[in-house]
Parts: C-alpha cells; structure tokens; sequence
C-alpha cells in the first residue's frame, strides 16, 4: 500500500508580515513550523503502516526552506520526502495549492491512500483536501477521528461532523482529511534526525506538473484575494463580574436592558 501525506510549513508566531500590494503572507524560514494537523496525519500514516504495511511518502508546497518539514516528518519515520517549489506556485489560494498538489500527485502517480491534516493554522481554512480529492477525482472522508479498519481495497472510518459521528466504507485509491487526537503523535527521534539529515529529497517544479498552463498556478491560477489581514481591533473595555451565578445573571440583564440589547 502507498500512502502519501501533505504537509506545510506555518509561521510559527502571530508576528507576519504582509505583502501589502499583493495581501499575500511574507513567509520566512526564521520562525517557522510544522502544520500542527500535519503531525496527526504523519502519525496516522506511521500506525497504519506498522498496523497494515505501507510505503509512506510526504508532500509539502513551499519555498525551497520548507524542506524542513520534510526532514521533520523523516525524523517521525516516514520514508520519502517531495518539496514542490517554484516561483511560479507563490500567492496560490486554496483552489490554486489543491490545483498544484494534485498535479504533483499525477506527476508522482496516485498512491491508495492520501493523508491530509483537517486544517492549516495559517490559511485555515480547512478547503484543500476536500478539493484535492475532487480534482484527483476519487472519494474523501473529512474529520476523520478513527481508522475502524483497513483492508486491501477499502478502509472504514469514523468522521467527526459536528453534531454527530459518521462511520463510512471508502474504497481506495481515496483522500481522508485527520482530527487532532486521531493518535498522539510520536516526538521525532534525534537518532533518527541524524540518520536521515543528508537523505535525498525530490523536487519537484512547475516544469514537472502535467498541465505546463502558467495561469493555473499560484496567484494567477487563484480566484480568492486576500485583500487585507489586521489583527481585530479591541474597542471596548471589557469587565469581568464578580459574585454569585444569579447575582451575575442579574446584573447583566440589567446592563443589557440598559444597552437595549435585549
Ligand atoms: C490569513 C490567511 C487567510 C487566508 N484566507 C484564504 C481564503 O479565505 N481562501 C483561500 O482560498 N485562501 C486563503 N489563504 C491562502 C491559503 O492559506 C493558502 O492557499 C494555503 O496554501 C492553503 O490553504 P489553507 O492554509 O487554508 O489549507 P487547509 O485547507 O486549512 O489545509 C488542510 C490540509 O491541506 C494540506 N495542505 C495545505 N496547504 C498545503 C501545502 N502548501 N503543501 C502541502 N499540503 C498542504 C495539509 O495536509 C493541511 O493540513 C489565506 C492565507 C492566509 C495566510
């Protein structure tokens, strides 16, 4: 079984810069980290292929200094590592990184299973695996809490969908998206880290991505903008009140009534 996961490098602080002309995040290498979903999605990986057996490669699209993510992953225990990175992927929203990823993956050739984490803690906007799925056209699972079992043509899952759980048959080759606590994730070992610090890594490029269309890419290939990003502004004083529930309860009618605001 082949099982590839995708992974990205985040800030790791609050502190970003902004390119103003284009609203794209100014990302650097200096403080950045792995994807926090990601780490379930490579542990999720790492069970099913002590549990299963599997062949576990890790995907990430970034700059060239993203690579890091990849040699963390090797410290984790997954075996391959592939950076795609070019100039001309830079700005992509959503569509556009699902767009570049799945074209990395025809590139690579579709593996059974695709891992991804629920959400990114910079985008966050939980939209790639979903999409990914559906311009590689094969079925997905989202919010994946439970790998119930696993055998050669299909998997069972049990998905977290807010209000309820839902446990679902899904044939491979398919896509699921990870919730935290899926599993703990295993710390990387430093034994490990020094092992596989000089393993070869595959890059790939704009050059290796079947649809060789330029506009598909990046900020070209992106119908979202962000136009601005500012941290929210606090107005208002806040206050905390003090005493007993009803006591509390009391005051704030009172003060709500006074704001007509109820
Ligand atoms: C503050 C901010 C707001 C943004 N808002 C939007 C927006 O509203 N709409 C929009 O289209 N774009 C938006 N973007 C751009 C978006 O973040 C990027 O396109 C990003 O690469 C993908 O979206 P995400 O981070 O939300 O990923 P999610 O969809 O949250 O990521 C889910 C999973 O997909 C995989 N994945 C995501 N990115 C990569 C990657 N580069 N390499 C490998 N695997 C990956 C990982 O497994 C990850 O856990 C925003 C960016 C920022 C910084």
């Amino acid at each position: 079984m082949k099982i590839l996961i995708c992974i990205k490098q985040v800030p790791g602080t609050t502190q970003v810069d902004i390119d103003e002309k284009t609203g794209v995040l100014k990302r650097s290498a200096v403080a950045a980290k792995m994807n926090p979903y990601d780490l379930f999605a490579i542990e999720t990986a790492l069970q099913i292929q002590v549990n299963y057996g599997a062949e576990t490669t890790a995907l990430t699209m970034g700059p060239v200094y993203s690579e890091a993510v990849l040699r963390e992953a090797f410290s984790m225990g997954i075996e391959h590592g592939v950076l795609l990175t070019d100039r001309i992927f830079g700005g992509a929203d959503c569509l556009a990184t699902s767009y570049a990823l799945s074209q990395a993956v025809k590139s690579l050739g579709m593996p059974d299973l695709l891992i991804c984490g629920k959400q990114t803690t910079d985008g966050d906007t939980a939209q790639v695996g979903a999409e990914l799925a559906e311009l590689l056209d094969i079925p997905h699972a989202t919010n994946v809490l439970e790998i119930v079992d696993l055998s050669e043509n299909s998997m069972i899952v049990k998905s977290d969908l807010g209000n309820f759980t839902q446990t679902m048959e899904i044939n491979f080759p398919c896509l699921i998206t990870v919730e935290k606590d899926i599993y703990e994730p295993r710390l990387p070992s430093y034994k490990r880290k020094i092992s596989t610090k000089d393993k070869p890594i595959q890059i790939l490029t704009f050059a290796d991505m079947p649809d060789q269309d330029k506009n598909h890419y990046g900020l070209s290939g992106s119908p979202t903008r962000v136009v601005r990003i500012f941290p929210p502004v606090h107005e208002k004083e806040n206050e905390v009140l003090q005493g007993l529930p009803d006591e509390i309860a009391e005051i704030l009618m009172m003060k709500l009534t006074r704001l007509k605001m109820t």
